[in-house]
């Protein structure tokens, strides 16, 4: 199996089907959203930073990305293929992941773009909620994907939260902020014939996973 880099519009599904593969297909995961809401947990100076600019819904500064995820590929488990989820969101991050994964000797990988229409991605975004404990997730604007009591977990029975940038304001901005700085890296993958497309708003995530499946085999 190929690597994955996600270019992602915001609620797309990138986590959920990055976790299905993770399951499913062996892969690691790396989600650079999740490394830093790890790093908003220390409650270090620069937690409280990252904070501020998650919640706005904009881009944290590229130098700390380029830490990060360098220090994430630097050290996976080689054995196994890797999603790459949340990162590029910059045309320089694209760049400098080119030369990272150069210098890792990684060149085998697939770029997939999963598309979807702000409406749905903003009620999606909107709805999403997960459990504090265990990490599932639901959303209480989707009947199949509702809790059966409101705020707590099917599975777990532990407090269901939102995340602090799943907020009309927030949401907005992330929007407008993939579709002026991340999509345009598209076009920079596509001249390499990297790029595979899939429309979210069609398909459930059971038939995007297989559809993913059949493009990274
Ligand atoms: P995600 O979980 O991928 O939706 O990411 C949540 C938030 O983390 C984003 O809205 C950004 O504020 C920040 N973030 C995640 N990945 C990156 C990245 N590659 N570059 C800049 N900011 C990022």
């Amino acid at each position: 199996m190929k690597n994955v880099i996600f270019i992602a519009a915001p609620a797309s599904g990138k986590g959920t089907l990055s976790s299905l593969l993770k399951e499913r297909c062996g892969y690691n995961h790396i989600s650079t959203g999740d490394l830093l809401r790890n790093i908003i947990k220390e409650k270090s100076e620069l937690g409280l930073e990252v904070e501020k600019v998650i919640s706005s819904g904009k881009l944290v500064n590229d130098e700390l990305m380029f830490r990060i995820v360098r220090e994430y590929l630097e050290k996976i488990d080689k054995s196994k293929p890797f999603i790459l989820d949340g990162l590029p969101r910059t045309l320089d991050q694209a760049k400098y992941l080119d030369t990272l994964l150069s210098e890792l000797n990684i060149d085998d990988y697939k770029v997939i773009y999963l598309d979807i229409d702000e409406e749905t991605a903003s009620k999606r975004a909107l709805g999403r909620q997960t459990c504090t404990n265990c990490g599932a997730s639901y959303n209480k604007f989707f009947e199949d994907f509702m809790s059966k009591e409101e705020g707590i977990c099917d599975k777990c029975g532990n407090e269901l939260i939102s995340r602090s940038d799943d907020n009309e304001e927030s949401f907005k901005v992330r929007f407008k902020t993939f579709t002026d700085n991340t999509l345009p890296i598209l076009d920079y993958y596509r001249n390499e014939n990297k790029v595979s497309d899939i429309d979210c708003s069609k398909y459930t995530n059971d038939e995007i996973f297989d559809i993913i499946v059949s493009m990274v085999k």
